[in-house]
């Protein structure tokens, strides 16, 4: 008998649902799914610390879920994977929550957003 540990296909799948199984890396999909945004627009809409959201970035980016554009100023992130909308969609549903009532929880900034795209001109 083989006692060798073999890796089924669907392991890559739960690691997909692995790198997606915080919340907060759940809210930053959902604010990203709205457009690209910068760290500092993340920030006020999550009302969390830069270095957290970070972190999360940078597991998402790795993972290829969400990648960078950037000007002078700036570096924006957005879904590289707009299908993952839909992935956090049905999980809302199959926990009882709709999509709306999680966006609604995101409408408005926790702090003034000093981003370019909040901020133009
Ligand atoms: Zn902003």
């Amino acid at each position: 008998m083989n006692v060798l540990y073999q890796p089924v296909p669907e392991e890559a799948v739960a690691e997909v649902f692995r790198t997606l199984g915080q919340a907060t890396r759940i809210q930053i999909l959902l604010v990203l799914g709205r457009g690209e945004a910068c760290v500092c627009h993340l920030e006020a809409y999550l009302g969390l610390r830069q270095a957290v959201i970070s972190q999360h970035l940078m597991v998402l980016r790795e993972a290829g879920f969400v990648a960078t554009n950037r000007d002078e100023r700036h570096i924006y992130y957005y879904l590289a994977q707009p299908g993952l909308r839909d992935v956090v969609r049905q999980a809302a549903r199959a926990s009882g929550l709709s999509l709306q009532s999680l966006e609604e929880s995101l409408a408005r900034p926790v702090s003034p957003c000093p981003c370019p795209h909040c901020n133009p001109g």
